[in-house]
């Protein structure tokens, strides 16, 4: 049993998600307007939000922009249009997975559940630690040599997919497909930046490695570095 957030403006939809996902044993909260859902969210904290795209105030991708600076609760996304750019924009902006009008409610259960799965795992995982650098995936905290490190959602995901994966060269592809849940296109240059915005905020470089090292043409290894002299 979860606890859900349905954010939806259409009330067939609506009470239609109410019924199938309260039959299937979750207990479900509804909006019809971003705003409130949004203040609903962080007033009930459900265990996950579905949010509608096509809203009638705010646009459905500003929410989930607004939701993740002040929570990481697990959204599926629900489009009326299977665009490419839709969908990539809204995983972009942190969805963690979506469905595509119309579908049927036990297609959406199946979601839920492998969401909440996902986010169960991460909860029991103890921080990873590689040298002076502890990652927590619980926290969501970074430190380095005990010092508060502050990084984006995007660059804490690839420090915590490179700290998990220690001592081997992760391929940006793989980094793609892990951290952008773009399997298919997405541009390797993507990865270059956000690499780069990491070494900045490890106080390192890319000519000059620390944690961080490039193997040309290859991808990206993270390991602790030699101790000095
Ligand atoms: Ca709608």
């Amino acid at each position: 049993m979860a606890v859900l957030s349905v954010i939806e403006d259409d009330p067939a939809i609506r009470f239609g998600l109410v019924r199938a996902l309260g039959e299937r044993g979750h207990v479900v909260t509804t909006s019809s307007t971003g705003i409130s859902g949004l203040q609903q969210v962080i007033d009930t904290r459900p265990d996950l939000v579905v949010l509608d795209l096509g809203l009638p105030d705010v646009d459905g991708s500003q929410i989930l922009s607004m939701l993740r600076a002040v929570s990481a609760v697990p959204v599926i996304v629900v489009t009326a249009r299977d665009e490419d750019d839709v969908i990539v924009g809204a995983l972009n902006a942190g969805a963690d997975d979506y469905v595509v009008k119309p579908f049927g409610a036990e297609q959406l259960d199946a979601r839920i559940r492998a969401v909440l799965r996902r986010a169960s795992a991460v909860t029991e995982e103890g921080p990873v630690t590689v040298g002076d650098l502890v990652v927590d995936a619980v926290t969501r905290q970074v430190t380095l040599k005990g010092v508060p490190v502050e990084l984006s959602r995007r660059e804490f995901d690839l420090l915590l997919l490179l700290a998990r994966r220690a001592g081997e060269v992760v391929s940006k592809r793989d980094i793609l497909a892990e951290v952008w849940r773009q399997a298919w296109g997405g541009s390797e240059r993507t990865v270059d930046v956000h690499l780069s915005w990491l070494r900045r905020k490890l106080g390192e470089t890319a000519a000059e490695p620390s944690y961080l090292h490039s193997v040309r043409g290859v991808g990206v290894r993270l390991v602790a570095p030699e101790p000095g002299p």
